[in-house]
């Protein structure tokens, strides 16, 4: 039976790079047997020109439908002086939270081929491939009570709340166990349960599931010693779980780690396994419209929902080896390019990895 995908391209350069996905989708429809059906809306500042709102109820019932959404980036010039709850990032967050995207998948992948790019040594990071899954709806980012309180002395005094339940930390245990399960079967749990009482407990119940997965090596580490370790010797990990605020901030370390933002796709996920795929990186206004934006997260995005959402991992695997043959090939967009490399703009980079699908 074929599956349902609701594809966003959103604003800015999201429009070019979704375009090169859906090349890509169609590829793997008309020569490889996927059995997939695509559907376009609107998502962002594009929606909000056409009906006043971000998130129109079409494109949330669009998704709602869906077993997968592709989305490509949100945002632009032109909207930032709208009020908060019509900007085009409210679309993106309420996609979020009314499809219950509790688990963010991010990995961290470093191509050999692009070892320079990173302000790290390339003996460091050189191959390196990890995934952090963080916790993306529980947490101190949600916790009530919060706010800002005048004590009896008059001076302010800001508050937030610390707190998940169990059944939250064993449901993004499940998440990241069986992700390790298709990787290399290693998760490190990152808290803080030396001093918080809230990630002991993370500690505890992580503990209680791993028994429940012998197929799992778990290991635990202090968040302060997991930032230090993702610099020192990041190629370490395997999968990496943890909650929203560590996870928020580890994340973007390990993104970083790879020094090229166009290269690194992630997935948001709910309980059933059913995803928001999208590039981690913006809608870039600065290069929209110039066919330079470099669609590889996209197309690796696409890759992430074909093995997570829609259990066709070999079709998976053929993106991800058509995109590791194109840079070895020398082709790149102009965020990537390095000495001896062959420059090419947004569609000839999508052309070049469809062409080696095959
Ligand atoms: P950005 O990620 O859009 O751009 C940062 C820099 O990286 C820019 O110089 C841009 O040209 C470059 N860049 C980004 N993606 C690239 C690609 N695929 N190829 C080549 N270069 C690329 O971040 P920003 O400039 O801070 O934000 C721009 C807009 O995007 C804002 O409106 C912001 O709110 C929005 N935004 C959206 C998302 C999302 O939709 N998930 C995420 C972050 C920012």
């Amino acid at each position: 039976m074929s599956k349902k995908i609701a594809v966003l391209p959103g604003d800015g350069i999201g429009v070019e790079i979704v375009a090169e996905a859906v090349k890509l989708l169609e590829a793997l429809q008309r020569d490889f047997g996927l059995k997939v059906e695509l559907e376009q809306a609107l998502v962002g500042g594009c929606a909000y020109d056409d009906s006043g709102s971000p998130l129109p109820e079409s494109t949330l019932s669009l998704a709602r439908a869906a077993d997968a959404v592709l989305l490509g980036a949100v945002g632009g010039y032109q909207w930032e002086s709208l009020p908060i709850a019509k900007r085009p990032e409210k679309g993106l967050l309420g996609l979020r939270s009314e499809l219950g995207l509790f688990a963010n998948l991010r990995p961290a992948i470093l191509y050999p081929q692009l070892a320079s790019a990173s302000t790290l040594k390339p003996e460091i990071v050189s191959g390196l491939d990890m995934m952090i899954v963080r916790e993306l709806t529980g947490g101190i980012y949600f916790g009530q009570p919060r706010g800002v309180r005048i004590l009896d002395n008059g001076e302010r005094q800001g508050f937030n709340t610390l707190v998940y339940s169990e059944s939250e930390v064993r449901r993004i245990a499940h998440v990241a166990f069986d992700i390790a399960a298709k990787r290399n079967h290693r998760v490190c749990s990152v808290d803080k349960a030396n001093v918080l009482e809230c990630t002991e407990m993370w500690r505890e119940v992580m503990i209680e599931e791993g028994k429940k997965r012998p197929d799992i090596e778990l290991t635990h580490m202090y968040v302060d010693n997991a930032s230090m370790q993702l610099v020192r010797n990041p190629k370490q990990f395997d999968v990496m779980v943890t909650t929203n605020m560590f996870g928020d901030i580890l994340s973007d370390t390990a993104a970083m780690l790879t020094g090229s933002i166009g290269m690194l796709p992630s997935a948001s996920l709910d309980a059933n396994n059913k995803g928001m795929y999208e590039p981690i990186h913006g809608s870039a206004p600065d290069i929209a419209g110039k066919n330079i934006a470099n669609p590889l997260a996209t197309l690796l995005s696409v890759a992430m929902m074909l093995r997570y959402s829609l259990n066709e991992a070999a079709m998976a695997d053929r993106i991800e080896t058509a995109v590791v043959k194109v840079l070895d090939s020398g082709l790149r967009t102009a965020d990537i390019a390095g000495a001896g490399c062959q420059v090419v703009g947004t569609r000839a980079m999508g052309d070049a990895v469809v062409a080696a699908l095959a």
